[in-house]
């Protein structure tokens, strides 16, 4: 009873969020990114303030904060998190929700007329999730689950503990954030402020995943000045930098390209070449969870450089390699109970927690250097950034349970 009492509040939060266009623009100079996400923002403040959130603020970067009193005495902040902004990798504008009760375990028509169908067989996921309530989008846009059902879940959760105060809480603080997909949503984040000790972003996948360990992130700058001659008159006196720029890409190892790695394994990736017979510049990403292999790759490539350099004497070419983010892994370590108690709430609500590497990074790593040790937890979710983005509010269930366990497992 509880349980389908929840969903439906979860179910209603979720689609009055997902409706609000909140697109990120990467091409953005201004803070947030797009003045759409203004609008959840000032929702969001006053839904806060309605289910008697204290120290409710927008602050002028569009960061939503609250405070809620804790009735244990563990000393800690704990502290809440998810984003407001959609990917701009897919259309987030006239978001219409589409829920599908009950699945029975075959196919799951989005759209029919486009052929937008979530099927077992291209999403094996979903085979976990027979008799679950699943919200999809309608086949134009992206749903927006990410990560409009981690605040919802947060929303919940908050008002479940300030009907009911003898569930046991401790000081909690809660922030939503704009500009998470474009790498920004930390940028202009006040931590000193928002004052919390220890913090939980809900802003991963499939129910049970707990993510504590991301991606060590360089950015590759490889530059080439070449040496043009009369194409008649070349031999010798010659250096093409686009073609040497495009010798290097292919020199890197197939086997270390992020179209052949999965879970543990790094890669180097050029995502840019642009170049005429004078000049090139080839830009890449460099991703690792062990700093020593991250190390060790580029090391790989700083040989191929120098390769190319005695190759091609005429030319001169340099590569830059500046840091972008590190894996938060290391400062969690230093702060076991940060995770052992995330995976007890989880164990709590009734699910085995699955431990996964996020191929990527997130603002949790960022804040977990920034001091506040962050890791994300699920919301129940899947093919995130596009038409296909699925969510199950059985799962979205379990993520606001374990969110209350946290509460309780921080009151201890
Ligand atoms: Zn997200």
């Amino acid at each position: 009873m509880e349980k389908e009492k929840i969903k439906e509040i979860l179910f209603s939060r979720l689609d009055r969020y997902c409706r609000i266009h909140t697109t990120s623009d990467p091409a953005s100079k201004t803070f947030p990114s797009s003045k759409n996400q203004k609008n959840l923002a000032s929702i969001l403040e006053k839904e806060l303030k309605a289910i008697g959130m204290k120290n409710v603020k927008t602050d002028k970067y569009c960061y939503v904060t609250a405070f809620l009193e804790g009735n244990s005495k563990s000393g800690k902040t704990l502290a809440f998190l998810a984003h407001m902004d959609t990917s701009p990798a897919a259309c987030g504008k006239n978001v219409k929700p589409k829920l599908h009760k009950n699945y029975n375990g075959s196919n799951i028509v989005i759209n029919a007329g486009k052929g937008i169908i979530l099927t077992p067989s291209n999403c094996p996921e979903l085979k976990d999730h027979k008799g679950d309530d699943i919200v999809t989008a309608s086949g134009d846009t992206l749903l927006g689950a990410d990560n409009k059902a981690g605040i919802a879940i947060i929303m919940t959760g908050l008002e479940t503990l300030i009907k009911n105060p003898h569930l046991p809480r401790p000081d909690i603080k809660v922030a939503f954030t704009p500009d998470e997909e474009i790498g920004r949503g930390t940028d202009k984040f006040n931590l000193k402020d928002f004052a919390a000790d220890v913090g939980y972003t809900f802003d991963g996948d499939i129910k049970g995943t707990v993510e504590a360990e991301n991606f060590n992130a360089d950015a590759i700058e490889i530059k080439i000045e070449g040496k043009s001659v009369h194409p008649g008159t070349a031999k010798n006196s010659m250096a093409n930098a686009a073609r040497i720029a495009a010798e290097i890409c292919s020199c890197w190892p197939e086997n270390m390209t992020p179209e052949n790695t999965e879970n543990y394994d790094g890669f180097i990736m050029f995502d840019e070449i642009k170049g005429s017979i004078e000049n090139a510049v080839l830009s890449g990403i460099a991703r690792e969870h062990d700093i020593r292999k991250l190390k060790k790759m580029e090391n790989l490539l700083r040989k191929i450089i120098e390769e190319k350099k005695e190759k091609y004497p005429l030319a001169k070419i340099s590569l830059e390699i500046k840091e972008q983010y590190r894996n938060m892994k290391s400062v969690i370590d230093k702060n076991p109970m940060v995770l052992n108690k995330l995976l007890n709430a989880v164990r709590q609500a009734g699910i085995e927690p699955r431990i996964k590497p996020i191929r990527g990074g997130t603002d949790g790593a960022r804040l977990s250097f920034m001091g506040l040790p962050c890791p994300n937890v699920f919301t129940g979710g899947y093919n995130y950034h596009g038409p296909y983005e699925w969510i199950s509010l059985d799962s979205m269930y379990l993520s606001y349970k374990t969110l209350l366990n946290l509460c309780g497992q921080w009151s201890e």
